[in-house]
This record gives C-alpha cells, sequence and structure tokens, in this order.
C-alpha cells in the first residue's frame, strides 16, 4: 500500500518531471521522485487526474472539470480570448486604452468604471472579443505557471519606430511555449520615425512567418494614437478565431478561471472568465481550496448582468475567501458538494505540507548520519574517550572496540498520526521523528487532521502501525474495531506525554539484547 512518486507517475502515465510539478501545485513542495506516499495520499493524487481511487475513504469528494465534447464542431463558437504583449513602451496600454473605450459595456454604460481584468469588444454582426487588460508578460506567465492557457492568440505590439526589442523576442517565446498563435500590430506608424519595412524583415529575422514573406502570420499596421489601423486588427483577430474556430457550451456546469481577485467595500471579489457553460447569481463554485455561492455578477462598468456565457469575464461575489488568480473555477451541483470538494482538497493540501515536511526531515537525518558517519571513520571511537586525539592505529583484526560499534540492525516502529488540526499533526509528526537511535526509529507513515477512521484503522493493523490519537476524540466503534485489530492507539494531548510514551514504545520494541 506505499507507492514512489516515479511509480505513481508512471502508474498515471505523467512524465515524471511535469508531474512533480504538479504535485508542488497539489501542495507537495519538495518531494522528490524517490519519496513514498501511503495508498491513500497516492489515491487522492490519482483522484486529481481523473482516475477512480482504489482506497475508497468514504468521506471524500471533488468536482472535476468536464471532459471535452464528443463532437466540439456542433458546440456554439464563443469569443476568442485575447493578451496584448510587447517591449515596454511600443504601446500595449494605449492599445487596450483605445479598445477600452470602444468596449461593449463602455458604450452601453458611458465608460468603464472599474478595471476587472479583462474587457469585452462588440463588432458589427453581434461577434464579441475579449481582452485581458493586463498587459505584459507577467500576468500571461503566473497564468501559463498555473497551468491555465486562458489565452486564445496573442497580440504582438511591436512599435514601427523601434522595431524588434528583446522583450518583443521574449513575448514570442512564450507565446511559442505556450502554442498560443499571434497576430503583430506594428504600433506609432503615425509618427514619423515609423519604419514598417524594417519591423518586418526584423521579425522575418527572428522566425517569425509573417504573411508578406510567404508565412501566415498576420500583420496590421495601427497607431493607438489615431485609431489608424484599429478595425483592422479587430477583423484580423475575428479572422484567426475563426481559423481556430473556437467553441464552447453555453450549457452545463460552468467553468473558468480567476483573473483577479481583490477586496472591495462590498465584500471579496474575483474575476472569473468564463472557459465553458454559464454563470449565474445563485450558482455554487469552487476555486482552489475556496468556495463560493455567487451572489451577483457584474461587468466591467459595476452593472449586475443575469449571466455570464463563455468568453467572457466577470466580477463574482460571494466568495467565503479570496480565491488565488490562475485558479481553475468549477461549478458544484449544490453547496453541499461545493463544501466537499473545498474540504477535500484541504486535507490533499495538509497532506502534502505534512508528506514534504516529512520528506525534508528524513532528507535532513540522512544528512546528519551521512555526517556522523563521515566523523566516525576519521575518529574511530576509542574506550579513552572520543575526542582525544588517536594513537597509533591497533591492529585492525583485534580491535574489540570496533567490533562493539559495528552497525547493528535497523528496526522501524510504524506511527499513523490523527488530530484535531493541521498544526498539531504537524507538530506531532516532528516530534515522533525526532526520537530514535541507531536501532530504532519511528517511521511516520501517514499524518492527517481528523477523527480516526475505519480506513486508518484497517491500514495500521496491515502495516503493523500504531495510531496516535492528538487531542481530538475517538467515535466507540473505533475504539472497538482498534481493539479486534489489535492496534495500539496512543491518546495524548500534550506533546510531552506523547512523546515519553513513544519513547517507551520504541524502547519496548527493540530485539532483547543477547
Ligand atoms: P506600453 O509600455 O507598451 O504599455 O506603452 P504605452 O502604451 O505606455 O506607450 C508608450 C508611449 O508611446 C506613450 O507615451 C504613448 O503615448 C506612446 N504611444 C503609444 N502608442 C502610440 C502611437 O500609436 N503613436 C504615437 N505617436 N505614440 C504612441
Amino acid at each position: 500500500e506505499y507507492i514512489s512518486v516515479s511509480n505513481l507517475a508512471i502508474a498515471l502515465g505523467q512524465k515524471i518531471d511535469i508531474f512533480l510539478s504538479q504535485l508542488e501545485e497539489l501542495g507537495f513542495e519538495d518531494v522528490g521522485k524517490e519519496n513514498i506516499l501511503t495508498g491513500e495520499t497516492a489515491a487522492l493524487v490519482a483522484q486529481e487526474y481523473g482516475f477512480e481511487p482504489t482506497v475508497d475513504t468514504g468521506e471524500e469528494e471533488d468536482l472535476k472539470a468536464r471532459p471535452a465534447a464528443a463532437d466540439p464542431s456542433s458546440l456554439p463558437l464563443r469569443p476568442p480570448v485575447v493578451t496584448i504583449m510587447g517591449h515596454v513602451d511600443h504601446g500595449k496600454t494605449t492599445l487596450l486604452d483605445y479598445l477600452r473605450k470602444s468596449s461593449t459595456v463602455a458604450q452601453e454604460h458611458g465608460g468603464i468604471t472599474q478595471h476587472i481584468g479583462a474587457f469585452s469588444v462588440s463588432l458589427s454582426g453581434g461577434k464579441q472579443i475579449t481582452f485581458l487588460d493586463t498587459p505584459g508578460h507577467a500576468a500571461f506567465l503566473s497564468m501559463r505557471q498555473r497551468g491555465a492557457n486562458v489565452t486564445d492568440m496573442v497580440i504582438l505590439v511591436v512599435a514601427a519606430d523601434d522595431s524588434v526589442m528583446p522583450q518583443t523576442l521574449e513575448a514570442l517565446k512564450h507565446a511559442r511555449a505556450a502554442k498560443v498563435p499571434i497576430i503583430v500590430a506594428i504600433n506609432k506608424v503615425d509618427r514619423p520615425e515609423a519604419n514598417v519595412d524594417r519591423v518586418k524583415s526584423d521579425l522575418a529575422t527572428n522566425g517569425v512567418e509573417i504573411e508578406d514573406y510567404g508565412g501566415d502570420v498576420q500583420v496590421v499596421c495601427v497607431s493607438g494614437k489615431t485609431g489608424q489601423g484599429m478595425a483592422d486588427l479587430e477583423e484580423n483577430i475575428l479572422l484567426l478565431a475563426e481559423m481556430l474556430d473556437i467553441r464552447a457550451e453555453t450549457d452545463g456546469m460552468a467553468e473558468g478561471w480567476v483573473l483577479e481577485s481583490t477586496i472591495k467595500p462590498l465584500g471579496r471579489v474575483a474575476t472569473v472568465l468564463i472557459k465553458r457553460g454559464t454563470l449565474r447569481p445563485g450558482d455554487f463554485i469552487v476555486a482552489g481550496r475556496v468556495h463560493a455561492k455567487v451572489r451577483s455578477l457584474r461587468n466591467e462598468a459595476g452593472v449586475e448582468i443575469d449571466e455570464a456565457p463563455p468568453g467572457t469575464a466577470v466580477e463574482v461575489l460571494g466568495w467565503k475567501e479570496p480565491p488565488d488568480a490562475g485558479d481553475l473555477v468549477v461549478q458544484a451541483p449544490d453547496e453541499s458538494k461545493a463544501k466537499a470538494a473545498v474540504h477535500y482538497r484541504q486535507e490533499l493540501h495538509d497532506r502534502g505540507e505534512i508528506i514534504s515536511q516529512m520528506a525534508q526531515q528524513e532528507q535532513d537525518r540522512q544528512k546528519r548520519d551521512h555526517e556522523r558517519e563521515l566523523e566516525r571513520i576519521a575518529n574511530p571511537p576509542r574506550r579513552r574517550g572520543r575526542h582525544q586525539p588517536a594513537p597509533a592505529p591497533p591492529p585492525p583484526a583485534e580491535d574489540p572496540v570496533a567490533a562493539e560499534d559495528a552497525p547493528p540492525q535497523m528496526t522501524h516502529l510504524n506511527f499513523t498520526i490523527k488530530g484535531d488540526v493541521h498544526g498539531s499533526v504537524e507538530a506531532v509528526a516532528a516530534a515522533i521523528l525526532e526520537q530514535g537511535n541507531n536501532e530504532i526509529r519511528p517511521r511516520v507513515l501517514h499524518a492527517a487532521p481528523g477523527q480516526i477512521t475505519e480506513w486508518d484503522v484497517e491500514h495500521a493493523a496491515v502495516a503493523g502501525s500504531t495510531i496516535v490519537n492528538f487531542n481530538n476524540t475517538i467515535p466507540g466503534h473505533i475504539k472497538r474495531l482498534a481493539q479486534e485489530q489489535g492496534v495500539p492507539i496512543l491518546e495524548h494531548n500534550v506533546i510531552y506525554h506523547l512523546v515519553e510514551e513513544v519513547r517507551e514504545r520504541l524502547a519496548d520494541a527493540l530485539p532483547p539484547l543477547v
């Protein structure tokens, strides 16, 4: 019932380095491929990858992003989501300001009154484009690092009077890494120093296959100042969107990404970019380890709206805690499912932390052992005292001290730790791991907050583990089950006393002296 991280990665069909970084996202820090996970933790991780857990804990629950539709071409089109990137001072903010003025709500409500991280522009024929209005690479990257590919295309802004610059190339690199297509907007063409041809040839030199050179990357000449070419830019975005065939179902459970999260006078708000489905007030949603009953939805003009369809960004009120930017948002069928998912994710996170700490402690311990061993080799122990300079080496075969110091057989005593809260479980695990000597050591197989469950007892029975119950009640049937299965339970609410008892148990478990 134990599995190493690398074997789990293989079992789940994940590449090990990607898997490790994903584990980190789940809250496992500093976990290496050699670390050992308990079956239960492994099952929870597997569940995150959409596998049915083989170990049924009976109490956990999570919401899954829906699988892709069988026939995507039958779905309705949704507005493309666009990010503007480019070198500093090349005009990203100016272009966004220009577009924002022409945005749907700005026209309906006399201007955008608040920044929510994105806005939508309506074009003739009822088509829409959603612009993420945090320019630059940082936002794009931080979302990408969290696995969120929120943007459908990148507008690469290059100033006609400055041409390709370091951050232009960086933006290109990121767009390529994310496999997001680009449209080049050559900006500031109103300036007398503008040199469009130079920009084009510089782009071609850097591997951008632009239309003029026979490639398929569109290039549009614009001016954020005069508005020249801006309608063309929007047309080109729609053209690319058509080619990309961007579609999403409008019904069913909503899904999206958290773009921003802040506290406003109204309470905690987060902007959610809806990816699929339609979000409405009254819906229950989960993002990371927090949930919300959607109290109201507001657009970039601060106006309340009844629904947010795919491809639009909306400010959501009603969060219990602020979610993190980049978090995936998933709708839950009801409040209890939303709460259960949050609970489950919290537990997974806690376990991840405890396992990381245990991994760290194990590493530290190995390092200490190694150093001790080195010291021992350098200064062989003598009866007359370890710290005195060693005299001439004795004949090796007849040294009785060396025989006495030969490494004894190492024994382990297994522990399962349960407790009232995460913090105390952590402290108990740390205190227990401090104990032991070269002959016997404690090993923590599983540590998690909560009451002892049947699962805990059954696994402790199989693994020959002693359960530690810290500062928590034990249900009667669990006590009986433990007795039947012969699983010892140590009950304490003072760490000092607990450690005393653990020491006794360790001493008892030592093989008898001959
Ligand atoms: P960002 O750093 O990429 O966001 O660049 P900004 O939008 O802040 O623009 C940098 C400077 O270039 C500002 O002084 C803008 O007024 C100016 N600028 C931006 N777009 C244009 C344009 O199309 N024409 C001219 N003449 N100036 C522009």
